[in-house]
């Protein structure tokens, strides 16, 4: 996109961030990838073009229902305008089936499960969980409530008004893939202050950078099939050819 009268902020992982004239900031979604803190790099044609059209399509949703994101809007296929925000120095996981990290943890003998709850990739969690881990840590390491608070990062009444939120944008989603035949099996959201203190959804929501995805037949069937990062963190395929998948079931939700 022009990069006239945008000041270059920074670049993160997947995306470069700029500042434009009226001080909002603006993401440039790239088709870079990255998976274990940074450890496994690559590229995939097409990459930042879904990935900013589902993180759109899923902005608008949530505003729709009345989630407050710092979503404004996107003015070119890969570039998405957003209010500059404080980032709250928490990454906020929803669990509603043992996967990943959570499996690796379970298995390292580091974490026990929550009652009932099979041990299994594909296991379950009745309810769903709302996890926390570190945000501008080198390595993301998971944190309580007790820890989060002793450190000033949220009080008692923001932590419990991020869990609702989060809550709410896992029935959203849900809700809106069974249609497509998509399992939302997990995803990480970030937070933020505006100056006036609010919190709100920032970064991006609903992408398979974030989420894991699985197709509902073949999981129906006892299969895991990913349309998510996984493919490139277990090397099972190519990324950009899970990432148009996930984006053409999409189209059936209106995307
Ligand atoms: P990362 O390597 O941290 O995942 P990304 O490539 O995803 O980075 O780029 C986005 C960066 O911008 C992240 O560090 C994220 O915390 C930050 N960010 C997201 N939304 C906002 C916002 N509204 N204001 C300021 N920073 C933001
Ligand atoms: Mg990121």
């Amino acid at each position: 996109m022009e990069k006239e009268n945008l000041k270059y902020v920074s670049s993160g992982k997947a995306k470069d961030i700029y500042e434009s004239s009226s001080g909002n900031l603006v993401f440039e979604f790239t088709n870079r990838v990255t998976a274990f803190d940074g450890k496994k790099k690559s590229e995939y044609d097409e990459k930042g073009e879904i990935t900013c059209k589902i993180a759109e399509h899923w902005f608008k949703i949530m505003e729709k229902n009345g989630i407050p994101t710092h979503y404004i809007e996107c003015p070119t296929s890969t570039s998405m305008i957003v209010k500059r925000l404080d980032i709250v120095p928490v990454e906020v996981i929803w669990r509603n089936y043992v996967a990943g990290s959570f499996l690796r943890r379970y298995r390292a003998g580091e974490i026990t499960l929550p009652e009932g709850v099979g041990t299994e990739e594909g296991s379950p969690i009745p309810g769903g969980m709302i996890e926390f881990t570190t945000k501008f840590e080198a390595v993301d390491r998971p944190v309580d409530t007790d820890e989060i608070i002793a450190n000033g990062w949220l009080n008692k009444e923001e932590i419990e008004y991020i869990t609702d939120l989060t809550k709410t944008i896992n029935d959203i989603i849900s809700q809106e893939l069974v249609s497509s035949g998509i399992i939302l099996a997990d995803f990480k959201v970030e937070y933020g202050r505006t100056p006036d203190g609010q919190i709100i959804l920032a970064d991006e929501v609903g992408t398979p950078d974030g989420c894991r995805f699985w197709k509902k037949d073949d999981f129906d069937k006892g299969v895991i099939t990913s349309l998510d990062k996984d493919v490139f963190r277990k090397s099972i395929g190519n990324l950009s050819v899970a990432y148009r998948e996930l984006f053409n079931k999409l189209q059936g939700t209106n995307i």
